[in-house]
């Protein structure tokens, strides 16, 4: 049989990404395949996507690739958490770290999951301060320390995430991929099979072809193989996530001002502004409802809060929600040829990693072999995992603002059932690991501990629930109340003796 081609078509994140994790697994599995990557230099990437969760340290661990290196070549920064300003109500601000203290600790025999968690809301404290990223975030400071001879420590075992220009990572990406030949030029149509509507083959605007076996749709928001060609149903999610527009812009760092190692999610009046530093300044945006206000308002009022003039570098408009079968035929669709929705939780690249690992690892076959069979589990996997990241960035709507039309609004109306129905679960009974089934093969998910800190930052944790659990086993609160207790001092000491976060990229970029 004549050797497999499989197509990305797409050169943005979500297209190098793919080609990388295919490429790869093709290699392990030994098949008889070959990767391609057609992209437009006609056609720019979508300018925007800058901050990741901990899925792309898995991702670059997984590739061998140096973080330093990475460091050094895409402007990329440490994202160790969000800094949420003003949703619970105006001039309150919570962190949500995204490293897991129970990782450390051996919890005692029989144990329930989360119970550090519980024991933190049982008595009172922010679950952020036993996080060792919790005082790292407060005081802008990197997971390394150094030694006295001059090299780096890492403090802690968790896994980072980063923040970087997409660009330069879409190039870092493309230069690391061995083998996958790149063809520049612009898809204009497909041709398909008459008996199984299979795409056979892509034509260019220039009239070549190119044929190939199996094909990943990743065009982004022209969606150009999976909706435009194959006619996929959209499902959205307007209705509990109204905002729907972006208007990006930078900001330059000031000299000498620390550097963040978090994204600012910053409330606003109609949605909210986000704030992401890579070394060499701030990728910024307000993401909001033009329901409730136009293009100029935003940028207006943009400018007031800030105090300053700014900038536009576009303005984005956005469907919300995913498609209903992300893979029909032998098309795949990932990133925003995908789903998509605002980017709070930075769920879209880690969606595009989770599913391309998940594909690479169980259903790639040669082409002949993959089956419905395998299509159908992929989308019912891929569409759990999108409406996860729904429900979970609906859940950062339940806050106590009523000050503007768009909050009354979202308050009112536009919480999903779902995010109503583990509210209610979760008031009686604390939030609990069994509570997120896994369904991704143990690839990363949203699950208690990115959910502890936002719902404890909204105040949507009961303490009389946790306490009432807690009291069940006074031997477990004992070592639950002593852990704590020494986790919060010890990270607040780890805190200390951290680098700052700027001169940790200094000294790496010095290491050249
Ligand atoms: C406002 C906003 C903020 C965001 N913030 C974040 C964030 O903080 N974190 C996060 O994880 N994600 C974020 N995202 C999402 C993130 O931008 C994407 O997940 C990521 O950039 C991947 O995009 P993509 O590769 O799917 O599409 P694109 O970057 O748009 O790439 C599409 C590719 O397809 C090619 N192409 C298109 N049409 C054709 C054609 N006809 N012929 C040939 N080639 C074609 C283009 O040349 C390009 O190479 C954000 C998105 C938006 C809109």
């Amino acid at each position: 049989m004549a050797q497999a081609h499989f197509v990305v078509v797409g050169g943005g994140t979500a297209g190098w990404i793919s080609a990388f994790i295919i490429q790869d697994s093709i290699r392990r599995k030994g098949l008889d395949a070959r990767v391609s990557v057609v992209e437009s230099s006609k056609i720019p990437t979508v300018g925007v996507g800058e901050a990741t969760t901990a899925a792309f340290h898995v991702f670059l661990r997984h590739f061998g690739i140096d973080i330093f290196d990475f460091f050094r070549k895409t402007e990329a920064s440490y994202k160790l958490g969000i800094r949420h300003e003003d949703w619970r109500r105006k001039g309150y601000t919570y962190y949500g770290p995204i490293d897991d203290p129970h990782q450390v600790i051996a919890p005692p025999p029989g144990a329930p999951s989360d119970y550090l968690n519980v024991y933190a809301v049982s008595a009172g404290h922010k679950v952020q301060d036993m996080h060792l990223f919790g005082p790292l975030l407060e005081r802008k400071k990197a997971p390394w320390a150094l030694k006295e001879d001059g090299s780096l420590i890492a403090l802690g075992p968790f896994l980072p995430a980063y923040h970087f220009d997409q660009a330069l990572v879409g190039k870092y990406l493309k230069a690391k991929s061995q083998g996958v030949t790149i063809v520049d030029n612009v898809l204009a149509g497909v041709e398909r099979d008459g008996a199984t509507g299979d795409v056979t083959a892509l034509k260019f605007e220039d009239g070549e072809r190119l044929e190939a076996d199996f094909f990943i749709d990743a065009t982004g928001f022209g969606k150009k193989l999976i909706v435009k060609e194959l006619g996929a149903p959209w499902i959205s999610y307007a209705r509990e996530l109204p905002v729907n527009r972006a208007l990006p812009f930078w900001i330059e760092h000031e000299p000498g001002a620390p550097l963040p190692n978090y994204t600012r999610a910053w409330a606003q009046e109609a949605g909210w502004m986000w704030q992401i530093p890579t070394q060499s300044r701030f990728g910024c945006g307000y993401v909001y409802s033009d329901e409730f206000r136009t293009p100029d308002e935003a940028h207006a009022e943009v400018e007031r809060v800030l105090g300053r003039k700014i900038e536009v570098r576009g303005d984005i408009r956005f469907q919300i929600g995913r498609l209903e079968k992300a893979w029909i035929n032998n098309v795949v669709a990932v990133g925003l040829s995908s789903s998509f929705l605002e980017p709070l939780e930075s769920t879209s690249i880690h969606g595009t990693i989770v599913q391309m690992m998940m594909f690479a690892g169980q259903y790639l076959r040669a082409p002949n072999q993959m089956r419905q069979s395998l299509r159908d589990d992929y989308n019912r996997r891929v569409g759990r995992q999108v409406d996860d990241f729904r429900t979970f960035v609906n859940t950062h709507y339940l806050t106590e603002r009523d000050d503007t039309p768009f909050w009354r609004e979202v308050r009112e109306n536009r919480i999903h059932p779902e995010t109503k129905e583990r509210l209610a679960r979760w008031k009686q009974q604390m939030p609990r690991r069994e509570h997120f089934p896994d369904y991704l093969f143990g690839l990363p998910h949203v699950e208690t501990q990115l959910h502890y800190p936002v719902l404890d930052g909204l105040g949507l944790l009961d303490p009389a629930t946790a306490k009432a659990e807690m009291a069940r086993d006074p031997k477990l609160r004992k070592f639950a109340r002593e852990t704590h207790d020494s986790l919060v001092k010890e990270y607040k000491q780890a805190a200390t003796k951290a680098l700052d976060h700027r001169a940790f990229l200094d000294h790496v970029n010095a290491m050249r």
